[in-house]
Order: structure tokens, then C-alpha cells, then sequence
């Protein structure tokens, strides 16, 4: 099965972990820089990507993963995972940077105080039915290059068609929370499989 890496410098790792193992993979945490060369694929967690960043380069992270992604390695991020793999954030903090893969531009806390966290049943390309979608403080995508797959969109609110699900080669990320809603790893799944695919 294939070696997930979690990025575990900050934010809900534990959820990711418990999600990939559900399906069989092999989940480890990632901290140092040597533990970013033995994985076949990397998961960032939601958590706070301002916190996020400043670890990843305190910990001399942000080199190697850049590294590996450039090369291709599958990587899956949500929220805060979503902001880190973006190419380009609208309003981000000053010195704030990401690791990049995806050809998108994000904007932080884009829903607004008002409807910090809530919750949504989506479409989502591929999967049949609908996904359950939880979120905290979320980003949206607002904008996307033409090599971007949207595969999820705000279904209803003042927020309705916002993207917040999207693709790019072996790179995906959501703006919402899969790995806390128990009982459902379809999300999880298109991952595990992107980097099953990958690693042949
Ligand atoms: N608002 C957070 C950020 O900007 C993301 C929130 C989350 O990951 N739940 O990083």
C-alpha cells in the first residue's frame, strides 16, 4: 500500500492519519526533512496556514517539499492545506508564503465572520450522491488556471458557486473538511488512488 506522509508541523493531523488508515494506506507523520524523501504522497491539514508556513521554513521543510512536489509527488491539502499548495493568495499576510503546486488563487476566511464555520452537501466531479462539507474558516479558489479541474462548488447561500474543490495533475485540494466527518472517505479515497496510480 502506499506511504502517505501527513504534514504534522501544525493543525488536525490526527484526523488525516485516522482517515488514510480507514483505507488501508500507510500514514506517517512528517516533520524533519528526512522523513519528506520516503513517502509516495503528502496530505496538509487544516489548521492555520500562517502557523503552517512560518514551521514549515523554521523547520526547514519548505526546500524538500517544494522539492518533491516540483517532481511530481501527490500531494492532498484541505483549508489551510488548500491555502499552502496554492500558486497565490489574494490577501496574504505579509511574508506569507505557500509551497505552491496548484495554479489557483485562494482568498482566506473568504466566507466572513458571520458564517465562520457551516456546513453544505455538494457535488463533487466523480463521486456519486453528494459529499458532506464542513467549514472552518475556509478559503475559496477565486481563481483558477486552465490545467485546474473544479470538482466542487458552493451549492447554496450568497456564496453559491464559489469553487471549493479542484484538481491539477496528481495535486487536489478542498476548502472544506473531509477527514472530520466520520463514515465517509470517498474524498480520502481519490487521493490514496492518485497516489496508488503515481507511484507505478
Ligand atoms: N483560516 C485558516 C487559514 O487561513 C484556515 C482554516 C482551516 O484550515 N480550517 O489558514
Amino acid at each position: 500500500s502506499p506511504r502517505i506522509g501527513v504534514l504534522a508541523v501544525q493543525g488536525d493531523v490526527r484526523e488525516h492519519v485516522a482517515a488514510l488508515r480507514d483505507l488501508g494506506a500507510e500514514a506517517t507523520t512528517v516533520r524533519r526533512p528526512e522523513e519528506v524523501e520516503s513517502i509516495d504522497g503528502l496530505v496538509i491539514p487544516g489548521g492555520e496556514s500562517t502557523v503552517m508556513d512560518k514551521l514549515v521554513r523554521a523547520f526547514d521543510l519548505q526546500e524538500p517539499l517544494k522539492r518533491r512536489l516540483a517532481e511530481g509527488m501527490p500531494a492532498y491539502g484541505s483549508c489551510a492545506g488548500m491555502i499552502m499548495l496554492a500558486d497565490r493568495i489574494a490577501d496574504a499576510r505579509p511574508d506569507q508564503q505557500t509551497l505552491g503546486g496548484l495554479d489557483i488563487t485562494v482568498r482566506r476566511n473568504a466566507f466572513g465572520r458571520q458564517v465562520d464555520s457551516f456546513e453544505q452537501d455538494l457535488d463533487y466531479v466523480g463521486l456519486e450522491g453528494t459529499v458532506h462539507a464542513v467549514f472552518i474558516r475556509a478559503p475559496w479558489v477565486e481563481e483558477a488556471g486552465e490545467c485546474v479541474e473544479v470538482l466542487a462548488r458552493v451549492s447554496e447561500g450568497p456564496a453559491a458557486g464559489r469553487i471549493v474543490a479542484v484538481r491539477q495533475g496528481s495535486i487536489m485540494a478542498t476548502s472544506f473538511h473531509p477527514e472530520v466527518v466520520g463514515g465517509d472517505r470517498r474524498i480520502h479515497a481519490e487521493f490514496v488512488k492518485i497516489v496508488s496510480q503515481h507511484r507505478r
